[in-house]
């Protein structure tokens, strides 16, 4: 057996050009442009590699560009203000403060800052309330990009023995819930578990969400079992994700790459966010979506 490799840069392709298509729609039928404000704080590389990304994608989709940027020395006060200002803005439909922020500021409080209608990362306490509760609301965009892949592939989640790997807030526990939501029975595994070979050998689709190289062998592995995997780990030789892909793929069902997987879904579930951001204030505001 050889897995078929579910290809994360197609099915993000398909994501965007569908956000592109309603955001026109939107526009034309309705005269409202989409707009998302990403907020940088400092000069952190890679969160500047993050953030353009994220801009180019917006534009491409032609959702509006209302980025903000502030310096390094900035106060929690100062990016309060201006969270604040784009939560009042009308014009801004969703909110993204890229993290980490610089140290000295509390990120964590200023995301709790971001109004959960505009939340487009999903992270707010109320947004991760919401998600487990089975409310409306907006969900972290890597597990909703895991998700699709999964709905693309046509992965049976309903009774299916589905393993996640990591509990981070970002990654782990809510996908762990989206699957959970979707009838799936869900163990959820960290650097704590006992056995991870045991139990990850009994899932259907296993998770992985770590940031430990190729830590996921063969023997984890279900012979079919979906594989999805979502680290993104940066070794000398190159970019890798957590499963040994070259070890899994020979006897998996179907297996995502790295990179190529899950990565390039990310901003497409952002930019998608950013549309359901504006059906979320429709809906609270008792307007027709
Ligand atoms: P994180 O916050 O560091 O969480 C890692 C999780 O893995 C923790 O729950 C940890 O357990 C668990 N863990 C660590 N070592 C383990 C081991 N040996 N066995 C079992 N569990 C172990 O990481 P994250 O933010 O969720 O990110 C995970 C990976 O996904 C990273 O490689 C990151 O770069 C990648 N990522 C990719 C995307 C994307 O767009 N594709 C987005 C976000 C993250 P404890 O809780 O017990 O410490």
């Amino acid at each position: 057996m050889s897995a078929t490799i579910i290809d994360g840069k197609a099915v993000a392709a398909e994501v965007r050009g569908g956000v592109a298509r309603e955001v026109l729609e939107l526009t034309e039928r309705q005269g409202r442009t989409p707009g998302l404000a990403t907020i940088l704080v400092g000069e952190d590389p890679a969160s500047e590699v993050y953030v353009a990304g994220k801009r180019r994608a917006c534009a491409e989709a032609g959702i509006a560009d209302h980025h903000r940027r502030l310096a390094a020395e900035a106060s929690q006060e100062d990016v309060a203000r201006a969270i604040e200002e784009c939560n009042a803005n009308p014009e801004i439909s969703g909110v993204l403060l890229q993290l980490p922020v610089p140290a000295g500021l509390d990120g964590a409080a200023l995301t709790a800052a971001i109004a959960p209608e505009k939340d487009v990362d999903g992270l707010t306490p109320i947004s991760a309330g919401a998600l487990v509760q089975g409310t409306p609301g907006l969900r972290p965009c890597t597990p909703l990009g895991v998700m699709e892949l999964l709905h693309v592939h046509g992965t049976a989640l309903e009774g299916a023995e589905v393993v996640v790997v990591g509990r981070s807030e970002l990654v782990g526990k809510p996908v762990a819930a989206l699957l959970l939501a979707r009838n799936a029975t869900v163990t959820i595994c960290h650097s704590r578990t006992v056995d991870l070979e045991g139990v990850c050998a009994r899932a259907d689709v296993l998770i992985a969400a770590v940031g430990v190289p190729r830590l996921i062998g063969a023997r984890h592995v279900k012979p079919g079992a979906v594989v999805i995997d979502v680290g993104i780990n940066r070794l000398p030789e190159g970019l890798c994700g957590d499963v040994d892909f070259a070890a899994v793929a020979p006897h998996a069902g179907a297996i995502t790459p790295v990179p190529g997987g899950v990565g390039p879904m990310t901003i497409a579930m952002l930019l998608r966010n950013t549309l359901t951001a504006v059906r979320l204030q429709g809906q609270l505001a008792g307007q027709p979506s």
